[in-house]
């Protein structure tokens, strides 16, 4: 692999946190009576542009590949309280380019024109327009009949696919693995399994396809936010191989690389179960960390049944992969409130 044939724009000032994760574990051990492993976390809530995440290592490339286009506008779509549109539109800001959404209302009645949490930030970041569609629509053909608008009015608008989820997006997360493997090394601590959310799917996938390539040999689960397990095991597996090819990786990725949990969906994309709830709490007192409703919440609940269930043995070392999101939790405040006690 050779990323550096790849141009790409930098949007964080260097690696993100490694860090153990050792409340966490104190509180699990002592609520199951037995040891269990290690867990660890990969700090990716902290990564540049408005409340960084996942996405944002998606747009170094994408973005880079937009400018050497000429492009002055980017379009993307994502869910009414999407992540990657507001670090699409705050790239778009660090670029001193214009930013159009496509909202799909998945769940239906999920759009709120006042509402909080990312919206909010929508249009704090000056988002020249959103276009709201309801779920079902063909976004492709959404966004390519904005991109002809645009440039019928001699505008040059570059398009990215929800989630940035194409094998350059993806491309972010190759980056990603050779971190990790970087600071495994540096901080001496070997891991044998990873967790992350796995819903468009360029970050499981660019995981699978940068360790493939580097011959980890660790195992990754990904928790899926939306689809079944099958659709969603076929979906990462091609586009892994698609980005190990594009990364230089000769070695087919394994089908057996690829696996995906889908018991913590529970009602649907983006609605709340009691599992996400209680899994942002515990992250947020016992390690002060802020999960998110729809993505990190969900995978985090998969993370703490999968150590609950014995599926990591004592003496074993895991990381999870926080991918950011904690900007949907003030669009969630019925869900996650907790009352705090007062004297
Ligand atoms: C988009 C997103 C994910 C899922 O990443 P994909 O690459 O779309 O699978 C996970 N966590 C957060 C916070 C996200 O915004």
């Amino acid at each position: 692999m050779h990323l550096a044939r790849f141009p790409r724009r930098r949007y964080t000032a260097g690696p993100t946190p490694l860090d153990r994760m050792p409340h966490l574990e104190q509180r699990l051990a002592a609520d199951l009576g037995r040891p269990v492993p290690e867990l660890w976390i990969k700090r990716d809530d902290l990564l540049g542009l408005t409340a960084g995440g996942n996405k944002t290592r998606k747009l170094e490339f994408l973005v880079a590949d937009a400018l050497a286009q000429g492009a002055d506008t980017l379009i993307t779509v994502g869910a009414v309280q999407s992540n990657h549109c507001r670090l699409t539109a705050s790239a778009a800001v660090r670029e001193g380019m214009a930013c159009r959404l496509v909202l799909e209302e998945r769940v239906p009645g999920s759009f709120h024109a006042d509402a909080s949490g990312n919206h909010l930030l929508f249009g704090l970041l000056g988002v020249e327009r959103a276009h709201v569609v309801p779920a079902g629509t063909d976004l492709h053909a959404a966004m390519e009949a904005l991109t002809a608008d645009l440039d019928a009015q001699g505008r040059r608008a570059y398009l990215i696919p929800g989630g940035g989820s194409n094998a350059l997006g993806a491309l972010g997360y190759v980056a990603c693995a050779e971190e990790l493997m970087d600071q495994s090394f540096d901080q001496g601590v070997a891991f044998d399994h990873l967790v992350v959310a796995s819903g468009s799917g360029g970050t499981h996938a660019g995981l699978v396809a940068g360790l493939h390539g580097v011959n980890a040999n660790l195992q990754i689960t990904g928790i899926s936010v939306r689809a079944e397990r099958g659709a969603q095991e076929a979906k990462i597996h091609g586009l892994a191989q698609e980005v190990a090819t594009l990364a230089g990786v000769a070695a087919p990725v394994p089908q057996a690389a690829v696996a995906v949990e889908d018991g913590y969906v529970g009602p649907g994309y983006s609605l709340p179960t009691d599992a996400m709830v209680a899994a942002v709490r515990l992250f947020a007192r016992t390690e002060g960390i802020l999960l998110d409703p729809v993505y990190t919440g969900k995978a985090a609940a998969g993370l703490l049944d999968l150590v609950r269930q014995g599926r990591f043995a004592a003496g074993e070392r895991v990381v999870f992969v926080h991918t950011g999101g904690a900007a949907a939790l003030y669009a969630y405040r019925d869900v996650v409130a907790s009352q705090v006690p007062t004297a």
